[in-house]
């Protein structure tokens, strides 16, 4: 099917100035991904490293990258030299890693802390109890080497309107709580995914990422 520029341009319409649109492109061709960059699309999250190293080495130098899978602590130094955000981190060891390997690059990565806020059992995260650890870490830590810019979590995939609404109020809550412990840069909130987006908007979203309502369905 390739990139839907025209769902592309409808949807960033409809979005406050302030939320940043980020492509999902995960599972999908080079040239799928080369459509949109000629469009002026050049940022992009993947969550496989293997297929994020194939890509960003193929792909213009020009482009942002964003890995929003799960990251395990051996692979972040294959991903340092370039990766501009990572938003999946849940513990300290893989945000202390990803600092030690930013340092090496000479590199200042943007982080986002994972919050699990579905009901489903896989998803990865922290959960909202563990608010006052992580205060204390951050507290006590400087993480030099990373910028740590905020939250993000995934609602559960359910119909039910009131229970993804409340799963991302409930992380809009975690980001208020840590907001105040950090400093201005603290300031993203990455929710909603294609099929629950305009929720997520409404809840305090500032970035959401987008993947199969703008590059079809994924196999
Ligand atoms: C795949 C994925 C998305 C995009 O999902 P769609 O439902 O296709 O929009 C967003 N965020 C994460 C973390 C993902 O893994």
């Amino acid at each position: 099917m390739g990139f839907n520029f025209d769902q592309y341009e409808k949807i960033k319409a409809q979005l406050p100035r302030e939320v940043l649109l980020l492509p999902v492109s995960k599972t999908k061709p080079i040239s799928d991904l080369m459509e949109a960059y000629n469009h002026g699309v050049k940022v992009f999250g993947e969550n496989y490293v293997q297929e994020l190293l194939a890509k960003a080495e193929e792909m213009p130098k020009d482009m942002e990258w964003h890995f929003i899978g799960h990251l395990q602590s051996n692979k972040v130094k294959y991903i340092a030299p370039f990766v501009k955000m990572i938003h999946g981190v849940d513990s300290f060891s893989l945000l202390k890693e990803i600092a030690k390997q930013a340092r090496k690059q000479g590199r200042v990565i943007e982080v986002l802390l994972q919050f699990h806020i579905a009901t489903e059992e896989s998803k990865f995260g922290w959960s909202p109890e563990d608010l006052d650890e992580i205060a204390v870490e951050l507290k006590n830590n400087t993480f030099e080497g990373v910028e740590i810019c905020g939250v993000m979590g995934m609602a559960s995939f359910v119909d039910d309107e009131q229970t993804i609404r409340k799963e991302f109020r409930q992380l809009k809550q975690c980001f208020d709580v840590l907001q105040p412990l950090l400093s201005e840069r603290f300031r993203i909130i990455s929710m909603g995914m294609s099929g629950d987006w305009p929720m997520a908007v409404e809840e305090g979203s500032n970035l959401i990422r987008l993947g199969s309502v703008l590059f079809g369905s994924r196999n």
